[in-house]
């Protein structure tokens, strides 16, 4: 299929093939004829999949007729809304947006946290067709009535499921009372779990489903190396990789903003360019560090899994679980980082002996053995588990378009996640550091109960 063949206007194409982009993904496929004829949609699918183009290209076809020069705010009402979990994802779907409707009189914005309220108060008074947000800044928006919802056509809820484990549910609750009823719903998630189904059952509409790539699986492009490590060896390794030039860059990840400062302070007195992204950072550091990191000016960036969570850094050789993630389903998220787009990338992961549990976890999850060996003579394997198409891919991606019939993503085991949310609604920095510590746990099922049969024991 040919991006002309899904009935986007040929300004939106123009961009388009400016991108470079020369046929559209399966997820695209199978999503933006559905968007252009008005359905709801919810759909599988990790970053990397080209997501974002395919709800963000059928949003602005539909908000052609809106398009105006005007500088009159009130010709400028917010009419769809982006709902991401993390800054990072939020500025990556801004940027694809402008890019997208570049040709387009529809304006494009975006309010996320750890950055001055004042700007982005001056943005949503001019007037913004477009918005895209975190929902904890977003509601200080509301609070101080710098934004009104009244004529919302679109909402999209990207990284639906993260942005539910990162306890925002009780904030999105809240947003989505505040938009007509009558919007277009879009929900995308990486997982499908019963609060997902649960979310998707109470905010859409007799949703397409769209599944492009079965659950959990990696490239096959992506080798994986098992270090067997103590702990106190660790940086050492790391170290002796970066000087042996075995790793050229790599974006490492630690399970603790401690641990990440730690390591990156470690690596600088070795001589190695670090530097680290996790939420005690400011946004200005934050983005300063991936923008050094992606223009290669850094070697190694180390992250936690909140920061980099739908990173989208091309041709990223390498990514090393300095500690491995406590949750096997990070593992796949972590390692999607390299092999992007077809090339190769390698999967380095320093096992303790603690970690061996985590190491059967994740063998299970990704339906492959991993071989585990000793720093000197580093064994790998190659992954066999056939997966989505490739992004930046000028190769046709119809081999992964899947669309489910019978709700075959609906009757996946439900998968409990050990971070649940705080019914509380602590503000997006504080809610990062309760999730990076691990403290932030509460059945959000309980959310979408009336007080009275909530759960005992909470
Ligand atoms: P996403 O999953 O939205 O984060 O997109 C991942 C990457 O794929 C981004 O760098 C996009 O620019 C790129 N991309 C999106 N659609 C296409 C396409 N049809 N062909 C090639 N690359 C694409």
């Amino acid at each position: 299929m040919k991006f002309t063949d899904l009935g986007l206007d040929d300004v939106i194409l123009k961009a388009v093939v400016e991108e470079g982009y020369t046929q559209p993904t399966p997820i695209q496929e199978q999503a933006i004829p559905n968007v252009l004829s008005g359905r709801d949609v919810m759909a599988a699918a990790q970053t990397g999949t080209g997501k974002t183009a395919s709800f963000t290209l059928p949003m602005l076809h539909r908000l052609l007729p809106h398009a105006n020069s005007s500088t009159s705010p009130a010709k400028h009402p917010v009419r769809a809304l982006i709902l991401t979990p993390t800054r990072e994802l939020a500025a990556q779907v801004d940027e694809s947006a402008r890019r997208y409707g570049k040709y387009l009189p529809l304006r494009v914005g975006c309010v996320y946290g750890g950055v001055p309220m004042p700007p982005q108060v001056a943005m949503l008074r001019a007037g913004v067709e477009v918005l895209v947000a975190t929902p904890g800044r977003l509601l200080d928006h509301v609070g101080t009535n710098a934004v009104r919802f009244s004529s919302i056509e679109f909402l999209v809820l990207d990284e639906a499921d993260r942005m539910l484990d990162m306890g925002f549910l009780p904030d999105i609750k809240r947003i989505v009372d505040l938009i007509p009823a009558s919007r277009q719903t879009l929900l995308f998630s990486a997982t499908y779990s019963e609060d997902i189904r649960r979310v998707a059952g109470a905010w859409l509409r007799d949703p397409v489903k769209i599944e492009v790539a079965a659950r959990n699986t990696v490239v096959d492009t992506i080798q994986h190396t098992v270090l067997e490590v103590s702990e106190q060896d660790k940086s050492r390794q790391l170290v002796r990789l970066l000087h042996e030039g075995k790793i050229t860059q790599a974006l490492v990840f630690c399970n603790t903003k401690i641990g990440a400062n730690r390591l990156t302070r470690h690596l600088q007195t070795k001589n190695v360019d670090s530097e680290a992204i996790h939420s005690d950072r400011s946004q200005i550091e934050r983005t300063a560090a991936l923008e050094n990191f992606k223009a290669n000016k850094t070697k190694v960036l180390v992250a936690t899994d909140i920061a980099a969570r739908g990173l989208d850094i091309e041709q990223l050789p390498y990514v090393v679980n300095y500690d491995l993630p406590h949750n096997a389903e990070d593992y796949v998220h972590r390692i999607g980082r390299t092999g992007r787009a077809g090339q190769k990338g390698e999967a380095i992961s320093f096992c303790t002996p603690e970690d061996k549990e985590s190491v059967r976890a994740i063998e299970k999850l990704i339906n492959k053995k991993l071989e585990v060996s000793a720093p000197s003579k580093t064994e790998s394997t190659r992954g066999t588990v056939p997966k989505p198409a490739p992004m930046r891919s000028r190769v046709p991606h119809k081999s992964g378009v899947k669309t489910a019939k019978a709700d075959s993503f609906f009757s996946e085991p439900y998968q409990p996640s050990d971070r649940l949310s705080e019914t509380s609604a602590p503000t997006v920095d504080h809610k990062e550091a309760l999730l990076e510590t691990g403290v932030n746990k509460k059945p959000i099922a309980a959310l979408f109960m009336p007080p009275s049969v909530k759960p005992t024991g909470e």
